[in-house]
């Protein structure tokens, strides 16, 4: 039932007993759909790499109520956590913050990597699925994703944007056409987006963003130069365009600010962080960058590290409640 080479490919020690108390409630609420269909009962396939089913060959229904996810909730129910990742499950670092079974239930669409970006540290190609064989299959499995909500009375929480741009894919503007479609009051969304196409696209699915919880954007630099070096093929302009667009329009969504943070854009932090104020968003994160396989060189990305300045802006940061640093220290 469980494939072990693939735990040993992630260093998962299938025998080990965690004893933890507390019941995580991601493999009971959770849902997560790769790019090749594969379905996971986590927020990451890292950090529980197990498949429970494909939509690709069988409907959610089936997927949900599947053997393998019985399994996986099994090894939370008798508190062992065997085939979580400890090493980088966010939520046992934190051990005691586990949390529990939400109200709703939470669907992760990372089933297309398009982007009109092409960001170093994230891939060495565009890619971008624009017609053809894949995008049928795909617009398929958004057509089972919205079957299955058609019949839910649960709440269900959408999240898009892990793998590409929510608002570029095509393959995602079709499942939001389908929202504007079907209208449904028991679905909320939160996107991740590098901002582009931000107000382009509040303007089509109204309905959609009426519902969203969360806004992030990517922001890699508060200057041209680093920010459309960083975010290539990116705008700087557009982007504070749609950042003034926010400010102007009624949403009642949250937008929070992402920075994966580099060489060139570490002291960046304190400008891309005072955009807060000046845009009237919420919440800043900042990320140090990590190795995605995409030949950059890590050790050198990440020498700054040892800086003083970088080590004060930290801690200038960190006294504020809206900035979030991960994997900074
Ligand atoms: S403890 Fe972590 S890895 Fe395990 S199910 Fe919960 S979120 Fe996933
Ligand atoms: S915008 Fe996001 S998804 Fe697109 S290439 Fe950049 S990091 Fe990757």
């Amino acid at each position: 039932m469980i494939n072990k080479r693939l735990f040993e490919h992630y260093k998962i020690d299938t025998n080990k007993n965690l004893h933890i108390q507390n019941r995580c409630g991601r493999p009971f609420d959770t849902v997560l759909i790769d790019s090749l269909g594969s379905c996971y009962a986590c927020e990451c396939t890292a950090w529980l790499p197990q498949s429970i089913g494909n939509i690709q060959v069988q409907p959610m229904e089936e997927i949900l109520s599947s053997a393998k996810r019985k399994h996986l909730q099994q090894s939370i129910d008798d508190h062992s956590y065997r085939y979580c990742n400890q090493a980088q499950c966010s939520y046992l670092q934190k051990l005691g913050i586990l949390e529990s079974e939400r109200q709703e239930f939470t669907i992760r669409l990372a089933i297309d990597n398009s982007c009109n970006l092409q960001c170093p540290s994230c891939r060495t190609d565009r890619i971008f699925v624009s017609r053809g064989v894949v995008l049928t299959r795909k617009k398929a499995w958004i057509d089972k994703v919205v079957e299955w909500i058609n019949k839910q009375t649960r709440p269900i929480r959408i999240v898009i944007g892990s793998d590409g741009d929510p608002f570029a894919s095509l393959v995602y503007r079709y499942f939001m056409t389908q929202a504007e479609n079907h209208q449904w009051n028991h679905v909320t969304y939160d996107f991740q987006t590098n901002g582009m196409l931000v107000s382009k696209m509040y303007q089509r699915y109204q309905w959609v963003f009426d519902r969203t919880e969360v806004l992030n954007i990517s922001v890699d630099g508060s200057t041209a130069e680093v920010y459309e070096k960083l975010r290539k093929g990116g705008s700087f302009e557009k982007l504070l365009e749609n950042f003034q667009f926010l400010q102007n329009v009624k949403r009642k969504f949250q937008v929070h600010l992402h920075m994966v943070v580099q060489k060139v854009n570490w002291h960046q932090m304190p400008a891309v962080f005072k955009m807060l104020d000046r845009y009237g968003f919420e919440r800043a994160y900042f990320n140090l960058i990590q190795d995605w396989g995409t030949n950059i060189n890590i050790n050198e990305q990440t020498e700054f590290v040892n800086q003083l300045k970088y080590n004060e802006i930290k801690a200038e940061l960190s006294k504020d409640i809206r900035a979030r640093l991960h994997q900074l220290s």
